[in-house]
């Protein structure tokens, strides 16, 4: 399988493979990774590592992949915390009363939840994409992790602003100290929107995040890494913070669900972040 990218590696861990930032290299008290199809037991359009368990996939395999996943990435499965998703822009803080004895793979899901942020070591953070891009954030210094999922509807409801508000507003984040990192998602070299949803674009006032085909102007195409990253710029997040994939989930089909390139018929990679 070929892939190549300036932003992000694809690691192996036995044969599981995963995406990473190659620009977090460096903050060694993060674990994160963006999952692949590769490395997993399931079937048919899930095959093999879908990490969902909403989308028809045989249960029995989707437990089976989280065991082979946790164990390649020293994640413990019983600490993943999971969102379930609605296009929205809630962000869910994980806390030590969220956490129980009997908290298990069945139980961490939070309803009507497109995010999740912690300080907590050892808790694994995890958000569903099949071209709805990723948000991964955290502070550098008071040592806070968050990720969340921004297809268009998120993006345009600013769900990566409410993430970084959940930053500041929960952990006092100074804004100075927040890396972030965009994607996986959809590119802007695949990403075609229909005439009506344009608007939803144009009412937050940014610049360079579409672009015309060259063939047919009336397909538009746009940039939704583009459109969080002026986002988050907007509510003052530092430019040089800010890293964004150059993997589109549609061109790397073999490697990545992607929900346009299969007609819906797929399964999720997921996000992943944890603090150690
Ligand atoms: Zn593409």
């Amino acid at each position: 399988m070929e892939f190549y990218s300036n932003t992000m590696n694809l690691n192996f861990a036995g044969d599981v493979g995963y995406l990473t930032f190659k620009e977090f290299e460096k903050y060694k008290f993060i674990k994160h990774a963006f999952s692949t199809k590769l490395g997993g037991v399931s079937k048919n359009e899930f095959s093999t590592m879908n990490l969902s368990f909403t989308r028809g996939d045989n249960e029995e395999d989707v437990v089976k992949n989280y065991e082979i996943f946790s164990s390649a990435l020293n994640f413990d499965i019983n600490k993943i915390f999971r969102t379930s998703q609605v296009h929205g822009t809630n962000i869910k803080m994980i806390t030590e009363n969220d956490i129980s004895e009997n908290s298990c793979l069945k139980t961490n899901v939070f309803e009507k939840t497109d995010g999740l942020i912690t300080n907590l070591q050892g808790i694994v953070l995890q958000t569903f994409h099949a071209d709805c891009p990723a948000i991964f954030m955290f502070d550098k210094v008071k040592k806070v992790v968050g990720v969340a999922h921004a297809g268009w509807r998120g993006t345009v409801a600013k769900v990566s602003e409410n993430l970084l508000s959940a930053f500041l507003e929960n952990y006092n984040s100074d804004k100075n100290d927040i890396i972030c990192g965009l994607g996986p998602g959809i590119g802007k070299c695949c990403y075609e929107v229909s005439e009506d949803i344009l608007p939803y674009f144009e009412n937050l006032n940014l610049e360079n995040y579409f672009s015309y085909s060259q063939k047919n102007d009336e397909k538009a195409f746009v940039d939704l890494l583009e459109v969080n990253r002026q986002v988050l710029i907007n509510a003052g997040l530092n430019k040089n913070n800010i890293f964004k994939s150059d993997v589109c989930t549609m061109c790397n089909k073999d490697l990545l669900f992607s929900h346009r390139a299969t007609y819906g018929k797929r399964g999720n990679n997921s996000a992943f972040i944890k603090l150690l």
